[in-house]
């Protein structure tokens, strides 16, 4: 195995970005704050049908927080949720498209415009195709638990992502991102269909956790990785959406685990309740906080950073301000990080929970 050179690489970006680039945050969060409504089994790709304009604009406000890199509006986007709405194989097939076309869109107007400007601070950000797990289609929590029952099989598993994953690749993605992939089986299937697609753009592959120490399914993050250490196919494995807190932990073991660039997106720490369908006014990591640990991430080996669920382009701008930015002194993030520490761990005790869904 080489090092693939491939279109738009992810190490030319972290490179040009100073050593970490940024990835966007939460999508769905964003839509509802512009007053979409997305309680749907499609969730935030209802969005692909009813207000495109919407979510190209929410890709322009990533970019203008800093963003290096977007995620498309695909995650819960299926071709059986597609068929289930009513619609047609084709129609299913544009819309999957269309989610790439509106971020390559919003990238290239933001561009245009940026590069006539001397001496600003952006780069050309790349465009990730959102993959989202079997359970985000399933829409039954089971991204985060891993189960998917005995009749989910390895080529069951393969077969709901092929022809997503072709549809996604035609459209002309800079990257594929797998997303909240909650188990082994998952981890290979996607391995397996990248080397059998010969897809030639990189991808990452992102696990959510639960407990802040393995995969949901409890199979351990070593069992997880070895499958993706043999791939080529796969330029960066991490984290997204799981809570801010478990980060910088994870991100120490994935850097015992995989020669890998690491990529971490949480949520923002806040509570879901299930049972009301609401948020939690919870403490939160704002953005403040938020900050001060990405640099923490960075500075465990994270090369790619953003938020999920919760967190919105002001997360964005401040994680893009400091980890581009001049470093913090030492005894400075020293202090703040210890009052951190010290408010979380009083709050923490007792309270551990999750979000229920993944946020793009
Ligand atoms: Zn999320």
């Amino acid at each position: 195995m080489g090092i693939q050179k491939v279109k738009g690489s992810l190490e030319d970006l972290i490179e040009k970005a100073g050593g970490c680039a940024v990835v966007d945050g939460g999508f769905a969060t964003q839509l509802e704050k512009h007053g979409a409504t997305i309680n749907d089994s499609l969730w935030s790709s209802i969005c692909l049908i009813n207000d495109p304009d919407l979510i190209k604009r929410v890709h322009l406000e990533y970019l203008e927080a800093g963003a290096d890199i977007l995620v498309t509006s695909s995650y819960q986007a299926t071709l059986p949720g597609f068929l289930s709405k009513g619609l047609s194989i084709e129609e299913g097939e544009s819309l999957l498209k269309k989610s790439v076309k509106l971020a390559v869109e919003a990238r290239d107007k933001f561009w245009n415009d940026k590069k006539r400007i001397s001496g600003h601070s952006y780069n050309r950000a790349l465009v990730a195709a959102s993959i989202g797990s079997y359970g985000a289609y399933l829409a039954d929590g089971s991204e985060y638990s891993g189960c998917y029952g005995p009749n989910v099989d390895l080529d069951k598993l393969k077969d709901f992502h092929r022809r997503r994953l072709q549809v996604l690749v035609e459209a002309g993605p800079d990257l594929l991102a797998f997303e909240t992939i909650p188990n082994k089986l998952e981890a290979q299937a996607c391995v397996e269909l990248l080397e059998e697609e010969n897809i030639q753009i990189p991808s990452w592959i992102c696990f959510s956790s639960v407990d802040g120490e393995n995969a949901p399914s409890g199979e351990s993050f070593k069992e997880c990785l070895d499958i993706i250490n043999y791939s080529n196919k796969v330029s960066a494995v991490g984290i997204n959406c799981a809570p801010p807190h478990f980060v910088q932990v994870l991100v120490q073991k994935f850097k015992e685990l995989t020669g890998k660039v690491i990529v971490v997106y949480p949520n923002s720490g806040e509570v879901w309740d299930g049972r009301a369908k609401r948020w939690l006014p919870s403490k939160c990591f704002d953005d403040d906080k938020f900050k001060l640990f990405a640099t923490r991430w960075r500075d465990s080996g994270a090369k790619l950073i953003g938020g999920c669920c919760r967190t919105t382009p002001s997360t964005i701008r401040a994680i893009s301000k400091v980890l581009k930015g001049p470093a913090l002194s030492s005894s400075v993030a020293f202090m703040t990080i210890l009052s951190i520490f010290i408010s979380n761990h009083l709050f923490h005790a007792g309270n551990m929970a999750t979000v229920s869904n993944a946020d793009k």
